[in-house]
């Protein structure tokens, strides 16, 4: 792969030993990517370093996604409008650039299927990106959070309840260190689930979210937290690399790593 394939790379978080990054890039071909655990207080200083340190980029993760963006000296489009970076590349001079792919690869993940209206739950940086990467799309979005006033700061209509939309996206972190979710930290049902074309769960967790797993069986068409991780960490590469993505490489490696 050349120059891409020598260069370091990593994914800067705190805690981060349980992200499934460095499977999925180490198995796109970039064989030098590894986990970088930085604490928030030395987050700028380490990145500004990491240039000189032979490295060409890093993905960016909790909680680590605005301060990235300060840290950077040119950002792209996305990431200012979104206000959080999860892509770093690094110049030859050690300049540092923000992109932010979570938001294009959410939309990647639908495909063909941009949806006309969609409910976003959450408020928190992953909501923000897609909310942008929505409106951007030509959706019309709506937003829930369980604090409201946070949610009033994404600039799309806010509601109290849920109500009938083609795409629901999960965007709450409802969902990640439970074996069953029964709903309860979110005003949806089961069987509401079916008023909704396309349910994506931004959460990813071995064996997979209840959330998934209920739409599935009530016959509604998912996209899961892994392929949202996948088709952003696809962007990435290709940012990197100039290369096509290895899709489906990336995918396994993704799965076998929980
Ligand atoms: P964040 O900025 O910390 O936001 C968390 C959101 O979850 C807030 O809206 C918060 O509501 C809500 N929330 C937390 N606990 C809740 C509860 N018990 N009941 C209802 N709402 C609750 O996090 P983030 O960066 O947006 O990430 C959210 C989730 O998406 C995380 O699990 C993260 O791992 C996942 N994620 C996955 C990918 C991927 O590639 N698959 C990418 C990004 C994020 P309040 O505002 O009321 O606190």
């Amino acid at each position: 792969m050349g120059e891409g394939a020598e260069a370091r790379y990593g994914v800067l978080g705190w805690p981060v030993g349980h992200s499934r990054s460095p499977a999925m890039m180490r198995a796109a071909g970039l064989d030098r990517y590894q986990h970088l655990p930085v604490a928030p207080e030395v987050f700028a200083d380490t990145v500004r370093a990491l240039g000189a340190a032979g490295f060409r980029g890093a993905n960016v993760t909790i909680p680590h996604k605005e301060a990235a963006l300060a840290a950077a000296d040119s950002a792209s489009e996305a990431a200012r409008a979104i206000g959080a970076a999860n892509t770093l590349t690094f110049g030859a001079d050690s300049a540092v650039a923000a992109e932010n792919t979570d938001a294009p690869g959410l939309i990647a993940a639908l495909g063909e299927r941009i949806p006309d209206t969609a409910l976003v739950l959450g408020a928190g940086g992953s909501a923000r990106a897609a909310v942008w990467a929505l409106t951007r799309a030509g959706v019309d979005v709506s937003v829930w959070n369980r604090t409201p006033e946070r949610a009033a700061t994404l600039g799309v209509r806010v509601v109290a309840q849920p109500h009938p939309a083609d795409l629901l996206v999960n965007c709450t972190s409802v969902g990640l260190d439970r074996s069953s979710m029964d709903f309860k930290d979110l005003p949806l049902d089961a069987d509401g689930l079916r008023e909704y074309t396309t349910v994506v769960d931004l959460v990813y967790r071995t064996g997979g979210t209840s959330l998934i797993a209920e739409a599935l069986r009530r016959g509604v068409h998912t996209v899961d937290g892994l392929e949202i991780l996948v088709r952003q960490g696809a962007l990435t590469f290709t940012l990197w690399t100039g290369l096509p993505a290895p899709l489906d490489d990336m995918r396994a490696a993704v799965r076998d790593a929980g």
